[in-house]
């Protein structure tokens, strides 16, 4: 089971004729509610990837569409708190180039409780795996208990925060991060890669695939990415991490699930929208490249 600590999100798509400047009242010609949120999209992928996934996190009074959408995905959402603020949400305006502005309110993202967390962990074994990202309050607090329960303790360093990734370094098994992260993280820490204090650091390098250094050994390898032509990269590297720590989960080796992570992510960036089009274990499987 993966345990999910994470976000959920409304993405509010508005398609505008052009960005609005300041002081500009513009009306948007079209307007779509999707289910995002790097913690949901990486509890669906995971779950899509067969893996068993309780997600942990919150919405508002206006999100049980949110929570009902992720159980039809087959995420157990019992530990889904209804929170007194809104529901994460951000507002996308995207303008006939394709250029988008973003507006994000965390809202219930950051109004998780510890309780709730520990009580979800209730459930656990030292068999289970507990993810996370960078997108709600009590992150470090959740890795601790889950950590002191013995679970594998996987974290995706996103959106980035130097401060987030130092608190949680130590408990880690398993650190993914895009190349850019990886530099921030550098810059951060004064430490390459090879030199963190986690186990296994994978790193995501878009149309080349991904790097898996396992620090234990100084063993890294690299994993091609499969050629695709992309249309709409978002969710790309929360798919691929969800199938990674699905597959990990399962008792895949490495290399093993680090290829079915490249396979579910290119498959995802030839598809437009978040959650809702999160490519399937079958999809991966059937996939000809
Ligand atoms: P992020 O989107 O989080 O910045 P990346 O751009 O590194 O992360 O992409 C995440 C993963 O998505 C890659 O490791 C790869 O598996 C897949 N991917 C991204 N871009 C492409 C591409 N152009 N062709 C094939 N696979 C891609």
């Amino acid at each position: 089971t993966i345990f999910n600590l994470g976000s959920i999100n409304a993405d509010l798509v508005y398609r505008v004729p052009h960005l609005p400047g300041a002081g500009e009242t513009l009306a948007a010609t079209s307007m779509s509610r999707g289910l995002g949120g790097k913690g949901a999209n990486m509890s669906v992928a995971a779950a899509r990837a067969g893996a068993h996934v309780v997600h942990i996190g919150a919405v508002g009074e206006d999100g049980q569409w949110a929570s009902n959408r992720l159980l039809e995905y087959g995420v157990d959402t019992r530990h889904i708190a209804v929170a007194a603020e809104a529901t994460g949400h951000a507002i996308i305006a995207v303008d006939d180039a394709g250029e988008n502005t973003i507006l994000l309110h965390p809202g219930a993202n950051w109004a998780l409780s510890e309780t709730e967390i520990d009580l979800a962990l209730e459930l656990s074994t030292a068999r289970d795996t507990f993810l996370f990202q960078n997108e709600t309050n009590a992150q470090r607090a959740g890795a601790g208990m889950a950590s002191a329960r013995g679970l594998r303790i996987a974290y995706a360093a996103a959106p980035f925060g130097a401060e987030a990734v130092a608190e949680v370094l130590p408990l880690l098994d398993l650190l993914v991060l895009n190349a850019v992260e990886a530099a921030q993280l550098e810059t951060a820490t004064g430490l390459p890669p090879d030199a963190l204090p986690v186990r296994d650091v994978v790193i995501t390098l878009g149309a080349d695939g991904c790097r898996w250094i396992n620090t234990d050994t100084g063993h890294a390898q690299d994993i091609p990415a499969l050629p695709v032509t992309p249309v709409d990269t978002t969710g790309a590297g929360d798919t691929f991490t969800g199938f990674l720590v699905a597959g990990l989960d399962r008792g895949m080796p490495m290399a093993q699930a680090l290829a079915q992570a490249n396979r579910a992510a290119a498959i995802m960036t030839t598809r437009h929208g978040t959650a809702d089009v999160i490519p399937d274990l079958k999809d991966v499987q059937d996939s000809r490249f």
